[in-house]
């Protein structure tokens, strides 16, 4: 059962989506979830190398220090991504949806007031809002397994996203050439995406799904497992390989290199078989939110 952090009910949708945008920004920068506070205790409970135990007390101390004085958990603000699934029947306007979105980031940075990580790739112009042509980002799915509308949101660090990996794989690479692949992604990341991570494992697809699945197993939460058996083993099976590298804490030695690995798949063509690698930090933001259709909400992790 998920924590949830905050409920109520509105009669003006639109109004609490700008307000669900500048909250989810900010607070998922601030209150990580209690399943990566966990898997990080314990990770600090039996982690052998005295350094690595050291820096894994020193994240839940960050943690600890940004709920006492309600800051950031680190300084990088990230890159706003929005996964919004819109349940059956739940009728609303997308456009107006994206856009209060949008404005709601907008507003939290000017007013927090948050570093606004986002610029131009060709003017590295900073509008100073946290948006710009293409971001924030959005991933809009519909859902005939819900009635409500479900807003994720990631406010993805610049560390662990710069590690990301993608290669079409030859079928004949099969299920060993996906493992190497993960494999060697994570050492050649070493410590740059600020381990402990999670690693997020995208298989099948096109190019551009196999990235995006491999961004969303990032954000499952910690300890739950792929309901496929096969796929839940080689969760299983890449963890332990990823955590026997000794990488360890922020790269500096140790058992803990990563706290989770998830693995999203679907199917490819008969030729294909890409793979993609996404990480996400030892911060593990996320902050998420349900409205449904009589106007009450929910704000979860
Ligand atoms: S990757 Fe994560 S922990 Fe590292 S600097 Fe960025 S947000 Fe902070």
């Amino acid at each position: 059962m998920t924590a949830i952090v905050e409920a109520g009910t509105t009669t003006d949708l639109y109004a609490l989506l700008f307000d669900l945008g500048r909250r989810l920004y900010v607070d998922a920068q601030k209150d990580i979830p209690p399943d990566v506070r966990a898997a990080l205790r314990r990770a600090a409970e039996r982690e052998s190398s005295e350094v690595g135990r050291r820096v894994l007390t020193t994240m839940l101390k960050a943690m600890d220090v940004a709920d006492e004085h309600r800051t950031l958990v680190c300084q990088d603000t990230g890159i706003p991504i929005f996964w919004v699934t819109i349940g059956r029947g739940f009728l609303l306007d997308g456009v107006r949806l994206q856009e209060a979105l949008r404005a709601g980031v907008e507003a939290a940075t000017c007013e927090h007031p948050l570093r606004s990580s986002i610029v131009s790739p060709i003017t590295r112009r900073n509008r100073q809002t946290s948006s710009g042509v293409g971001v924030p980002v959005f991933h809009i799915e519909f859902s005939p397994e819900i009635d409500y509308l479900d807003i994720l949101h990631m406010p993805k660090g610049s560390g662990s996203e710069t590690m990301s990996f993608l290669k079409m794989l030859y079928p004949a690479d099969g299920v060993a050439g996906i493992k190497k692949f993960v494999l060697d992604t994570v050492v050649e990341a070493g410590g740059k995406p600020c381990p402990p991570t999670i690693v997020g494992v995208g298989v099948g697809g096109s190019s551009d799904l196999c990235m995006t699945l491999a961004k969303k197993a990032t954000l499952r939460p910690v300890g739950s497992r792929n309901p496929d058996p096969e796929v839940a083993g080689l969760e299983e099976e890449l963890l332990a390989a990823i955590n026997a590298t000794g990488i360890g804490p922020m790269g500096l030695g140790g058992d803990t290199t990563a706290l989770a690995v998830h693995v999203e798949y679907a199917w490819t063509h008969i030729t294909l078989n890409p793979v993609a690698v996404n990480m996400q930090c030892w911060r593990g933001e996320r902050r998420r939110a349900r409205v449904y259709a009589d106007g009450r909400y929910e704000i979860t992790y």
